[in-house]
């Protein structure tokens, strides 16, 4: 069986419609759409002349994106000029949103984002689940999205869906984790443990980052490999715009690639993998710190003081990290590499020895490394705003909920 390494799944990758009538006036929903949200208000007459479809088709298709709840009229535009004014159009601020949700070790976040990008909801909850059974963490998240949810609702949001970033494999069903080995979670199905019957998507962190930078970060090309760490390290790869994901869709495991093949065990069952040396955990350990919540704050706090244990363990974690990302970038050729996550926030004591591993062993001019400005927000953002994404790919899938 051959299984495309491209593969456009509901999170915001395009999905493709059906080459009917009714494909094509779904995809002329989706044109409208996507001119207005844009440029955040044109009247019809401009959506018309962008997308070059007539006045009247684009009228039609208004007043169904009216309907539905995701565009608004603003009034008229330009008060004062001869001839018929058009009103402007704008994308909705009430209607759809998107819930994203994040599960870290050591914490659960969710929030909800509505159809203009804008975040109105929020909760996050500390505590540690590493070794827990996923139904007690799955309950507790459960609870946050019906917190969030109450709180959008108050503001005339309604969910147009659920994602959950996973610190971990996940199946092509898009809600079974596969295997999270800083969660010690395996073959679990979350679709059956979530509320809500709203179209439900779980991904890797990793990927949802990505796309956080793509859909989000100012000027962030095209085509890159986006990095960054946690607990354990995550890498997701972007091409032409969409993420590489692998046959099994598990593609941009580099926390796993071996840096040291003689180095110490990994709960992946390896030897000396990457996330050995630059995970948040194995810095701490190399710096002499003890943990608390808070780690990069810990660890940037006493690089800035000057401690050159700390700076130290940073750089060997910069060093570790460009070993790896070398093998990424001979093989991908990416446009740049983006730290994100934990990364972005220690990237002043990791960048320096990481270019320099780059730098020296690329075979084509260094591959330039940006940091990522969403930083630990990433994935949770790229959770919910997968979500607008697919509406906005498709808004006539809401017709029927909203
Ligand atoms: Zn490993």
């Amino acid at each position: 069986m051959t299984v495309p390494l491209h593969e456009a799944r509901p999170a915001g990758v395009g999905r493709a419609l059906p080459d009917t009538q009714q494909g094509m006036r779904r995809r002329n929903l989706a044109r409208v759409l996507h001119a207005v949200s844009a440029e955040g208000s044109l009247s019809r007459a401009a959506v018309a002349s962008r997308i070059g479809l007539t006045r009247a088709a684009v009228s039609t298709l208004v007043d169904e994106l009216i309907r539905w709840g995701l565009l608004e009229e603003l009034g008229p535009e330009r008060p004062g000029r001869v001839g018929r004014p058009g009103s402007a159009l704008a994308v909705n601020g009430r209607g759809p949103a998107g819930i994203g949700a994040e599960i870290g070790v050591d914490h659960l976040a969710v929030c909800a984002v509505d159809m203009r990008g804008a975040v109105r909801a929020r909760a996050v909850r500390r505590g540690a689940n590493r070794g827990r059974a996923p139904e007690p963490v799955i309950a507790e998240l459960a609870a946050l999205v019906s917190q969030v949810v109450a709180e959008a609702e108050r503001e005339e949001l309604w969910p147009a869906g659920l994602a959950v970033a996973v610190p971990g494999l996940v199946a092509r069903d898009s809600r079974t984790v596969v295997r999270a080995p800083n969660l010690e979670w395996r073959d679990t199905d979350l679709g059956g443990l979530l509320p809500g019957d709203w179209p439900l998507t779980v991904d890797n962190e990793a990927n949802f980052g990505a796309l956080a930078e793509l859909w989000l970060g100012a000027g962030t090309p095209r085509e890159f490999l986006h990095v960054s760490a946690e607990i354990g390290i995550g890498a997701a790869i972007v091409v032409d715009g969409r993420l590489l994901r692998g046959t099994r869709g598990f593609a941009g495991e580099l926390g796993h690639v071996p840096v040291r093949p003689d180095g110490p065990p990994c709960a992946c069952g390896g030897r000396g993998c990457l996330e050995q040396f630059a995970g948040q955990e194995a810095v701490l350990r190399a710096a002499g710190l003890q943990p608390r919540e808070d780690l990069v704050g810990l660890l940037a706090e006493h690089a800035e003081k000057g401690e050159e244990g700390v700076r130290e363990a940073l750089r060997d974690a910069g060093t570790a990290l460009g070993i790896a990302l070398t093998g990424a970038v001979n093989l991908l050729d990416p446009e740049t590499v983006v730290l994100g996550g934990a990364l972005a926030g220690l990237s002043p004591w990791l960048l320096p020895s990481l270019e320099a591993e780059l730098r020296g062993r690329t075979t084509g001019p260094a591959c330039p490394v940006a940091v990522s400005p969403l930083g630990p927000e990433g994935p949770l953002l790229g959770a919910a705003h997968s979500v607008v994404r697919a509406v906005l790919d498709d808004p006539a899938s809401v017709a029927t909920r909203s």
